[in-house]
């Protein structure tokens, strides 16, 4: 009797390990292209674009360098940095008066790269957007004279979402992602909120070996990281970390959970989450109420069950949307989006419009913005 029941055991132990053998073999296989691709086709404007082919890209930027000599990369260490910062959000600033500040150094576009150094990065910052022009208007105050301190080549990208359909952060930045590498060859991308603000300027917006995490310690959160995965806020990675990937989930509508996403995105093409020290990276957040159209999406918990599954099958590869308008500010480069936020039965409809084609290019003057 004993020797059966050994026997029955061992057939289960067996069929068991088995089982969990294959279980695993099954998930590897399906999360194996971890490749960064040679070639990425998106929708936009009802039309495939290879945003990876040089061709997309027009050759508008001018080279650095100076008349009679060629310039030497910029020192690893910014030798200009002035650690921790003095920064408030009760002076009412007018976009005119941060065009005054640091519009003499800055081209069209909210462009700026040193003039006496190559910058060691070419950084995209992508600021995820809808009727915050409050919070925009400090954010430019503080952080573009940062990002110069940094000696970046940068160009600050604000994607602000067409019509009032239910918000989706995510698509926006992978929609700043394209937009941007369009217009330029960025190796780096910074995703930041619209009312986040650093505190020391030592948080360079520059791509590390493994994706970064900037914003560990908001006052909000009491200078705290609330969890040990958290991804939210602002994040930079490279052109191929963001590749390898694809990008964030166009499918997270409303607030919550596709920095999660991303977060487990990021493990599980194994790469980690790199982050500045507690001190260097704190932040301050421009205190606001939930805006409308944004609310807590429902399904955000049971949608990171799915992360892994869905990595292939929904980002980069699968983005499709329409550029309303482009406009060129001294301080950002404002790409007004259709996000198509019809596609998720879950959302409302409301906001919806057709699609076209057709999308224009314009000069923007300061008191526009103010006028919606
Ligand atoms: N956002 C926006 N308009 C909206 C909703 C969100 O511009 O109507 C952008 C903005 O950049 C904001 C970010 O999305 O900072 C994250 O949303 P929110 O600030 O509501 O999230 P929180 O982190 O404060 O919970
Ligand atoms: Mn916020």
């Amino acid at each position: 009797m004993p020797k059966t029941a050994f026997k029955l055991l061992l057939l289960f132990s067996f069929s068991s390990l088995t089982f969990f053998a294959v279980l695993l073999l099954h998930l590897k296989a399906r999360n194996v292209p971890a490749a960064v691709p040679s070639s990425l086709v998106i929708t936009r404007n009802n039309t495939s674009v290879n945003i990876l082919a040089a061709a997309v890209r027009p050759n508008t930027t001018p080279t650095p360098g100076r008349p009679g000599g060629a310039l030497g990369p910029c020192p690893d260490g910014p030798p200009n940095l002035l650690g921790s910062l003095y920064v408030e959000f009760r002076t009412n600033r007018t976009l005119q008066d941060v065009r005054n500040l640091v519009g003499p150094f800055l081209q069209q576009g909210g462009r700026y790269r040193p003039s006496s150094c190559v910058a060691r990065q070419k950084v995209a910052v992508i600021i995820p957007f809808r009727n915050r022009y409050e919070h925009l208007t400090h954010w430019l105050h503080y952080v573009h004279p940062v990002l110069m301190r940094q000696q970046l080549d940068y160009g600050v990208y604000v994607i602000n979402q067409d019509g009032d359909g239910a918000f989706n952060r995510a698509k926006l930045m992978n929609i700043g992602f394209v937009e941007a590498l369009i217009e330029y060859d960025y190796d780096c991308f910074v995703f930041s909120d619209v009312d986040l603000v650093p505190i020391d300027d030592r948080n360079l917006y520059r791509c590390s070996d493994h994706p970064r995490h900037l914003s560990v310690a908001v006052d909000k959160f009491n200078f705290i990281l609330p969890y040990a995965t958290i991804f939210g806020g602002v994040s930079a990675l490279s052109k191929q970390q963001f590749l390898k990937v694809n990008g964030f989930s166009n499918t997270f509508w409303g607030w919550g959970g596709e920095d999660d996403d991303m977060s487990q995105r990021i493990s599980y093409r194994r790469m980690f989450i790199s982050r500045p020290d507690s001190v260097t990276g704190r932040y301050k957040m421009i205190q606001h109420e939930r805006d409308s159209h944004n609310d807590p999406n429902p399904r955000r918990v049971q949608k990171l069950t799915e992360t892994y599954f869905n990595i292939i099958k929904d980002g980069l590869s699968t983005l499709s949307y329409t550029v309303r308008e482009i406009r060129k500010d001294l301080l950002y480069t404002l790409v007004t989006v259709d996000v198509q936020a019809d596609v998720d039965p879950d959302v409302s409809r409301s906001g919806l419009k057709p699609g076209s084609n057709s999308y224009k290019v314009s000069l923007l003057s300061p008191e526009e913005h103010f006028q919606d």
